[in-house]
């Protein structure tokens, strides 16, 4: 399968890799929009989040177990936001469902 992040979970494309375990992978945004924007993506390919199911929920529900650690370890107590865009309108440009973590600023009010 040609997929970016895939390419990067797997280690074949570099990255700056904040986190790792047998399900999902972090690293940060090569064009972060805040001070830190790091991404956490499943392993397992899951195009968006239209492709979620009970067959590969447990890759959702772990990367949301994992994302307050990598908030914690990257300063952000004050807190941050988590973001996933889909499809065309939502302007998801790696068709590998990623969750953006955004953070170290006050963040804008508006979302869109
Ligand atoms: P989205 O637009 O929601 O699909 O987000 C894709 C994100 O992946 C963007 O924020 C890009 O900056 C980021 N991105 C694209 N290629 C890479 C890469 N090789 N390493 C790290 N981040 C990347």
């Amino acid at each position: 399968m040609d997929c970016l992040f895939c390419k990067i979970a797997a280690g074949e494309i570099p990255s700056n890799k904040v986190y790792e375990d047998e399900l999902c992978f972090s690293f940060h945004d090569i064009a972060p929009q805040t001070p830190v924007h790091v991404l956490i993506i499943p392993k397992k390919h899951i195009a968006s989040t239209n492709e979620i199911n009970s067959d590969n929920s447990e890759y959702v529900s772990h990367i949301f177990e994992v994302i307050p650690k990598i908030a914690s370890e990257l300063g952000l107590s004050e807190g941050y936001r988590v973001i996933t865009n889909c499809g065309e309108n939502g302007c998801q440009s790696v068709k590998h469902l990623h969750f953006h973590i955004l953070g170290g600023e006050k963040l804008s009010e508006r979302m869109a």
